[in-house]
């Protein structure tokens, strides 16, 4: 069966066709290396100090600001090693949340062995930090707030404004994964009072292996990578200039066509949900009702494996994502599923559908059709379901 509907863009999604256009004459046409002199160069430089303009603009920052990665994993990498390294004479206090991606919460693992002190801030049922408890887990030797602004698995929005006010009143670095938002919901840095930021090419129609750092002027960062003096030696290597170009393209495609497409997407989204709800008992939404991201979709199913629907769906053509096990090679469901306080039982039968511009209603309508059948069919066999239906009749 070949994938005809797919609905996990929040694991990546397809490049857009006015991305693809841009990139290519970068592979063969304007091969040149940026940091070379003669005119076929130039065109390389060129390309990028454009997409860097246009990566800026759609997060309300400086050109200047703008440092190009190799995707998300490693703007997250950067933005706590590279403060916690460039602050450790200043202290060795990092805040975060329980909800973040592995690459944050890896990254503060391998920190915490390393003489840092690492806060995994707790959330609230719909996936929120509390913004008290942010606040009074600030130390004397707190040298960074790192939270996400948007959930890949529940897509919940944290309130970062807030988060800004709370960290720039501390005098504490306010760094932000927003792989999930840029491009998706609207970005301000400056207003925010974000100081760090993340972003990935491949999560908004970019290509993969792809993705930007955002570090506000004057923000001491130590580089990960050393070598050429690329990205004003803060990260080595050749520019990867198509795929830099293919970022700036779809950063600056998706902040023009955001409040357009958001719209479309709130109405499948929530078609989606309520439909999914009001149709199979014993169901329930993950994270929060509305400040959730336009495209997520996270429900949870009693008395079924989420690794059992995915099959199912993927036999009848749809490509979704659960929040248990094997998709991460563990037996523990999701910890963002744990984090909202989900029994495990719930968790592991949890599906994520996230939609985005390529997802069309009716799309939707079949999907709404298939899942409730799916569903039943499941729960026809297991016993649990048998003995708690037998015992309410
Ligand atoms: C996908 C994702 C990442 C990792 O980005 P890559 O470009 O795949 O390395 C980090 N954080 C969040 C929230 C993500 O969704």
């Amino acid at each position: 069966m070949t994938t005809k509907i797919y609905m996990d863009n929040a694991a990546t999604t397809p490049v857009r066709d006015e991305v693809f256009d841009a990139i290519l004459p970068y592979f063969k046409e304007y091969y040149g290396n940026a940091s070379s002199v003669y005119s076929i160069a130039k065109e390389s430089k060129k390309a990028l100090e454009k997409a860097r303009e246009q990566v800026a603009k759609g997060i309300g920052a400086k050109t200047e600001e703008i440092y190009f990665t190799a995707g998300g994993s490693e703007s997250d990498n950067m933005a706590l090693r590279g403060v916690a390294e460039a602050l450790k004479t200043k202290g060795n206090h990092i805040i975060t949340t329980k909800i973040e991606h592995h690459a944050i919460l890896h990254t503060c693992e391998y920190l915490e062995k390393n003489g840092y002190e690492v806060t995994y801030l707790p959330v609230d049922e719909f996936g929120k930090i509390r913004l008290e408890e942010l606040e009074s887990s600030i130390r004397p030797e707190t040298i960074l707030i790192s939270v996400m602004f948007a959930n890949n698995e529940i897509g919940t929005i944290q309130p970062v404004g807030e988060i800004g006010k709370i960290a720039e009143k501390h005098g504490i670095l306010f760094h932000t994964d927003a792989v999930q938002a840029v491009g998706h919901v609207p970005i301000h840095v400056e207003e925010m009072k974000i100081d760090l930021l993340s972003m990935s090419g491949h999560k908004l129609g970019g290509p993969k292996g792809i993705g930007a750092i955002y570090i506000r002027k004057g923000v001491p960062v130590q580089p990960l990578i050393f070598g050429g003096a690329q990205e004003k030696k803060k990260r080595a290597g050749t520019e990867n200039i198509a795929g830099i170009v293919g970022l700036g393209k779809a950063v600056e495609l998706a902040t023009a066509e955001m409040s357009v497409e958001t719209k479309r997407l709130l109405h499948l989204r929530d078609q989606l949900i309520s439909g999914i709800l009001e149709k199979v008992p014993y169901s329930r939404l993950n994270g929060h009702p509305t400040d959730r991201l336009p495209g997520n979709c996270n429900i949870s199913f009693s008395y079924i494996e989420g690794e059992s629907m995915l099959l199912l769906l993927d036999a009848i053509g749809v490509a979704a994502s659960s929040g248990s096990a094997c998709t991460s090679g563990s037996l523990d469901p999701s910890h963002v599923l744990m984090a909202i306080g989900l029994p495990h039982g719930v968790a592991h039968g949890s599906l994520r559908l996230t939609l985005d511009r390529g997802n069309t209603e009716e799309d939707v309508n079949f999907v709404l059709k298939k899942i409730p059948e799916i569903v039943q069919k499941l729960r026809d066999m297991s016993p649990l379901y048998e003995e708690i239906v037998n015992k309410k009749a």
